[in-house]
C-alpha cells in the first residue's frame, strides 16, 4: 500500500458526496470497529462510498490520484518514454513485456505492457513517444500501472500540453526498493564514510583518464581536472539498510560542506550520525558488489511541526 493512498481516497468521497474528510474518517472508523478490524482503511472508505451511492467506476482521472486500490478508472496520457521490448520464458514459452511512460500536467507514471495485442502497437510504431493514449481496465501495483489481457489501450486525438516529465519520487519502504526505482524514504544515518575523491574533466564533467604526469578527457583531449568528491553512508527506515551515494553538489544538502579540513570533516560526520531525514533517489545495482545502492539525489529536513499539524487535521 502506498502511502496517502488513504488520505486520496477520502478527498475523492469528500469532493463527490459533500461531506467532510473527518466525518468519512469517523464512519470508516466505525465501520472497522464493526467488523473487528477485519477491513483496511482503504476497504472501509470503499464500503462508505458504496453506501453514500458513490462509484468510481470508469471516472477518468488524473496520475496524481493514482492509488493501489483504484479499480476501473480511465487514464489519459502522453507518452514521454519508451523502452525496448523485452522477452523472456514463462512456462516454458516465450514471452514479451514493455514499459511506458506517459505524463499528463499532474506527474507521470510508468505503465507495464504485458498483452502481446499492447505491444504490437509498440513493434509496429502505433504507440510511440508524443502519442496521447487512453488507457482503462488497468490496475495499479506497487505505483506502476499494469495492462493485462482485459486491459484497454486506445490511441486519442485528445491534446495534452504542458505535461509533468520531471522526475516523480515515490514514498517506499527500503525492503520494496526495486533497481531503478525513484523512491523517497525517511530514514536515519547509521554509519559514514570518509570521502572519497576522483578526477573529472571541466568541460563535461566525464571521468578524467591519467595520462602520462597529467589527465586527459575522451572528448576534450589534455585537460587540468577538477576534483570532485562523493561520500558513502547507510540509511535505516526500520525495514532494512541500504548503502548511499551522494555526489559532490549534493552533499552540502546533508551538512557537508568542508571536505578538506579533517577536523571538521569529523565533526560534520559525527553531526550526520544518527540524523534522520528524508532522502530521495534513485535505486540501482552495483555491479561490483551485486547488491542494491541508493543514489542520492536529494536530502531534506524532517519537518516534524509539519508532520504532527498533518496528523492532528486528520
Ligand atoms: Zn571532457
Amino acid at each position: 500500500m502506498v502511502d496517502g493512498d488513504y488520505e486520496k481516497i477520502l478527498v475523492k468521497i469528500s469532493e463527490k458526496s459533500g461531506v467532510n474528510k473527518e466525518e468519512l474518517n469517523r464512519r470508516v472508523e466505525a465501520k472497522r470497529t464493526k467488523l473487528s478490524g477485519l477491513i483496511s482503511r482503504e476497504g472501509a472508505a470503499q464500503v462508505i462510498a458504496a453506501e453514500l451511492g458513490i462509484s468510481f467506476d470508469n471516472e477518468k482521472i488524473k496520475i496524481s490520484e493514482l492509488s493501489s486500490n483504484l479499480r476501473k478508472f480511465i487514464l489519459v496520457g502522453k507518452v514521454i518514454d519508451v523502452s525496448p521490448v523485452r522477452t523472456f520464458q514463462r512456462d516454458g514459452k516465450e514471452s514479451k513485456v514493455a514499459n511506458l511512460k506517459i505524463a499528463d500536467e499532474t506527474s507521470n507514471v510508468k505503465v507495464v505492457l504485458w498483452d502481446d495485442n499492447h505491444i504490437r502497437l509498440i513493434e509496429g510504431g502505433d504507440v510511440g513517444i508524443g502519442k496521447v493514449i487512453e488507457i482503462s481496465n488497468a490496475s495499479v501495483r506497487g505505483g506502476e500501472i499494469h495492462l493485462g489481457s482485459f486491459s484497454e489501450l486506445k490511441i486519442t486525438n485528445q491534446l495534452l500540453e504542458n505535461v509533468n516529465t520531471s522526475k516523480v519520487f515515490q514514498e517506499k519502504k527500503i525492503s520494496d526498493f526495486k533497481p531503478s526505482d525513484n523512491a523517497t524514504i525517511r530514514a536515519f544515518v547509521v554509519q559514514v564514510f570518509d570521502p572519497r575523491f576522483f578526477d573529472v574533466c571541466p568541460e563535461c564533467k566525464k571521468k578524467a583518464i591519467p595520462e602520462g604526469s597529467g589527465f586527459s578527457c575522451s572528448e576534450h583531449g589534455k585537460i587540468i581536472p577538477e576534483k570532485r568528491a562523493l561520500m558513502n553512508f547507510v540509511l535505516d527506515d526500520g525495514t532494512e539498510t541500504i548503502r548511499s551515494v551522494l555526489f559532490h553538489d549534493g552533499l552540502s544538502k546533508i551538512g557537508i560542506t568542508d571536505l578538506e579540513n579533517a577536523d571538521s570533516l569529523l565533526k560534520q560526520k559525527q553531526n550526520l550520525l544518527g540524523k534522520e531525514m528524508f532522502f530521495s533517489g534513485n535505486v540501482r545495482i552495483n555491479k561490483f558488489f551485486n547488491n542494491q545502492e541508493f543514489i542520492v539525489e536529494n536530502a531534506d529536513e524532517v519537518d516534524l511541526d509539519g508532520l504532527i499539524a498533518k496528523i492532528e487535521n486528520k
